[in-house]
């Protein structure tokens, strides 16, 4: 496995890599969730570049840019183990070099859910997926479905842009009493670790109403707003039964509909969602028109 830092050994180390490429974006400090979409990248490509970069660009200035976990040394032997073979970890200086001013920006689907609360986030990501493919340049890139609106957008943009690569989206994994794995649970203490089972909690009574065909999405979302209520540690910010490809809040009877929210734990913001009749329980994956498979 190599570890590489500039654009230049990227290249490099890229072309001589044997195709298709998969590609694996992370912020690092790596969990059971990042290492699944690495294994579904390694199944389906000859190579996977995995990159590990904490993206200034996507936090807000009152988030925890300064706090993010960060353990590269771990990340890299639990990548080593999977069999990665090429491993990016550019500085912001590479990624945003003095004078950068060009922005990739989505724009409906990203006025809605974590967009509405989290101004600016969405235009980092896509700007720096927009950067790390065009350096990586891979024939599919991975995605997971714990961020739902972000696997949305992007699949968006990728249509958009006509950019020549396939996006799959892999299934949320998490702990064995339901909590989506992430990294900034390594915020909460233990007390607030097991409060954070509600959001699960919550989406889970809204999917057991639903399979019981309960079809309103009001009553849906009433649902999932009762059971975070009985969780004095925990701060609901949204609760959204919404149309999962335009990610605006359903009124009415609905079929296929992405159930999400964040709530705050302690001080910690949690998101989770559940993608209710499609197929999976994830957005489809995206294949652009023409490309070798
Ligand atoms: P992050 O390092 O948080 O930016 O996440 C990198 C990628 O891993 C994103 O595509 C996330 O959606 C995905 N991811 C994070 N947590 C999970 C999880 N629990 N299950 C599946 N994918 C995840």
């Amino acid at each position: 496995m190599r570890v590489v830092t500039t654009l230049e050994d990227l290249r490099r180390a890229r072309a001589a890599l044997p195709e298709p490429v998969g590609f694996v974006p992370t912020m690092g400090y790596l969990h059971e969730g990042h290492l699944a979409l690495v294994r579904c990248a390694r199944r389906e490509n000859a190579s996977v570049v995995v990159s590990i970069f904490v993206n200034p660009t996507q936090f807000g200035p009152d988030e925890d840019l300064a706090t993010y976990p960060r353990d590269l040394e771990r990340d890299l032997a639990l990548l080593e183990a999977e069999g990665v073979d090429l491993v990016w970890t550019p500085t912001p200086e590479v990624m945003y070099p003095p004078g950068f001013q060009t922005w990739v920006t989505v724009e409906e689907l990203t006025r809605e859910l974590e967009g509405a609360y989290r101004p600016g986030h969405f235009r980092g990501v896509t700007t720096v997926v927009t950067k790390l493919l065009a350096a990586v340049q891979p024939q599919r890139a991975y995605f997971g479905q714990k961020d739902a609106q972000q696997a949305r957008v992007i699949i968006q943009m990728v249509r958009d842009l006509n950019l020549p690569v396939e996006i799959v989206v892999c299934p949320t994994v998490r702990e064995p009493d339901g909590l989506a794995m992430s990294s900034r649970n390594t915020y909460l203490n233990p007390e607030e670790r097991r409060a954070a089972t509600v959001l699960y909690r919550a989406l889970q009574a809204a999917k057991q109403a639903y399979d019981a065909g309960e079809r309103d999405a009001e009553r849906l979302r009433a649902i999932m707003r009762e059971v975070l209520a009985q969780e004095p540690l925990a701060r609901v910010q949204y609760v959204s039964c919404a149309d999962p490809d335009t990610l605006r809040e359903l009124e009415g009877p609905v079929e296929r509909a992405l159930l999400s929210m964040a709530v705050f734990v302690g001080s910690t913001r949690l998101i989770d969602n559940l993608l209710l009749g499609v197929e999976g329980g994830v957005y489809p994956r995206y294949r652009p028109p023409g490309l070798t498979p």
